[in-house]
């Protein structure tokens, strides 16, 4: 069993490189330790990974968003933060009149019941598949990725990878 941290990819057991079979993820110690650090730090270590993350609040609105977040979905940090996780992400469910977390498909959106859980709990969630529908001018894809959760004090890291469109 090889353990790797789901942040930045560091091998959690260094002397077990050479093992072979499944892989689970957690957290390191020094990631750990940026993600309390202060805004400063968290924001210079959130920009330094090559995984978009979002910085969420107790409803899944954005606090910042990292480097890759921006240019994966095309906005500056400051036009995402403030916006729910489903505007930020373009997800077609936010467009409802209610907003995003009001609609009927939001109860089993795997993004923000993994925001909600770890923002409840302290728990981290790992790598939980999600699916969603995007909409960027006018077109619709459905794209798959995986969701891992990181509380950090009054916020969630909501990072997002493997991302890849649904033929
Ligand atoms: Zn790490």
């Amino acid at each position: 069993m090889i353990r790797i941290c789901a942040w930045c990819k560091a091998n959690l057991d260094p002397k077990q490189k050479d093992q072979e079979g499944p892989i689970t993820h957690g957290i390191c110690d020094s990631c750990l330790e940026m993600m309390l650090a202060g805004p400063k730090t968290m924001n210079d270590f959130l920009d330094s990974l090559d995984l978009p993350v979002l910085m969420v609040g107790s409803n899944a609105e954005v606090v910042f968003a990292n480097r890759v977040a921006c240019e994966v979905t095309g906005n500056t940090s400051a036009e995402l933060k403030g916006k729910l996780g489903g505007d930020a992400l373009q997800c077609i469910h936010a467009r409802n009149p209610q907003g995003c977390g009001k609609h009927v498909h939001c109860k089993s959106c795997a993004v923000r019941n993994s925001v909600n859980h770890t923002y409840a709990t302290g728990e981290p969630c790992v790598r939980v598949p999600a699916h969603m529908d995007v909409i960027n001018t006018d077109v619709t894809t459905e794209i798959r990725f995986l969701v891992s959760t990181e509380k950090a004090g009054e916020t969630v890291l909501l990072q997002i990878e493997d991302i890849a469109a649904v033929e």
